[in-house]
């Protein structure tokens, strides 16, 4: 080998480093659902790789900044999107003050009727800041950044204006999908609303399950579990919270069906990391 042709060799070995180096070290491709610890209530960050930013629930009270200050730089006071799955306090009022202090790109919830002051609060801050109000109804298709698809499974019709004795009937149920991962976030879904999406067949085979009502028995009946069939589910409540949730036999249905379980109570923010090709872990914060 003449001594060019050791030269061109080495630039060669160089350069393919060079590249190897650009390819390990770019940031990867991956979606991030922070489910995060906010004691007794719902909240979760959804990431998308192209740094879309979708808020579910907020919470009992204004842990939710805290969270979000602790995952977000803190330049960054936007969110593209909330989505409120109904105005119980433990899931609307930690919200509240998201809106105060964040500017927020559109919002979706039901448009169920509420008379609480929290939810109230809500709508008005909607109204006052003029953020374009989108009302859920199973069948939407929202197509994100980076590749992230949100899919509207419940309320079958519009709940706006509706007043409801029981406003898990109206729950914003939604599916989100990633590359070949999907994620379900039920709310509080009660087991009547379950039944009626199975006998309408809208019900999607998911991977990941964020369990209903914090573990309630009245939800996740077997039926549903067997339907939706995730591998993994979520479990959000508070430590030694005085509804006794997670109810044990809705941990026996997880455990016999074979579905790995995260809890909030147990082990703080729950962190799920998926890539477009179907690989996902859990880790914690
Ligand atoms: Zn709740
Ligand atoms: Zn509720």
């Amino acid at each position: 080998m003449s001594r060019v042709q050791k030269a061109i060799l080495a630039i060669l070995a160089v350069s393919a480093s060079a590249v190897w180096y650009v390819i390990l070290s770019a940031p990867p491709e991956v979606l991030t659902i922070y489910f995060f610890d906010v004691g007794q209530g719902d909240s979760a960050l959804v990431t998308s790789p192209d740094g879309t930013q979708i808020l579910i629930d907020g919470g009992p009270d204004d842990t939710v900044l805290r969270r979000l200050g602790e995952v977000m730089p803190f330049y960054d006071r936007s969110l593209d999107a909330i989505i409120l799955t109904h105005p119980h306090a433990d899931h609307v009022n930690g919200l509240v003050k998201v809106l105060e202090r964040y500017e927020v790109g559109m919002v979706i919830d039901s448009g169920a009727v509420y008379a609480t002051g929290a939810y109230k609060e809500w709508e008005r801050r909607i109204r006052d800041k003029h953020i374009p109000h989108v009302i859920a109804v199973s069948g939407q298709r929202m197509i994100a950044g980076g590749d992230l698809r949100v899919d509207m499974i419940a309320p079958l019709e519009s709940f706006e204006g509706a007043s409801r004795k029981n406003v898990h009937d109206g729950m914003v149920v939604v599916e989100l999908a990633y590359g070949e991962t999907s994620v379900l976030f039920t709310g509080d879904m009660e087991d009547d609303l379950e039944r009626k999406l199975l006998y309408f067949g809208v019900l999607p085979n998911t991977d990941i399950l964020k369990v209903g009502h914090h573990g309630s028995k009245t939800s996740s009946a077997e039926s549903f579990l067997k339907a939706v069939s995730p591998e993994a589910a979520v479990i959000s409540s508070g430590q030694k919270n005085r509804y006794g949730h997670p109810h044990e036999d809705v941990l026996v249905r997880l455990e016999q069906l074979g579905i790995s379980l995260h809890r909030t109570d147990e082990e703080g923010t729950v962190v799920l990391v998926a890539d477009a090709f179907g690989t996902y872990t859990f880790r914690g914060k």
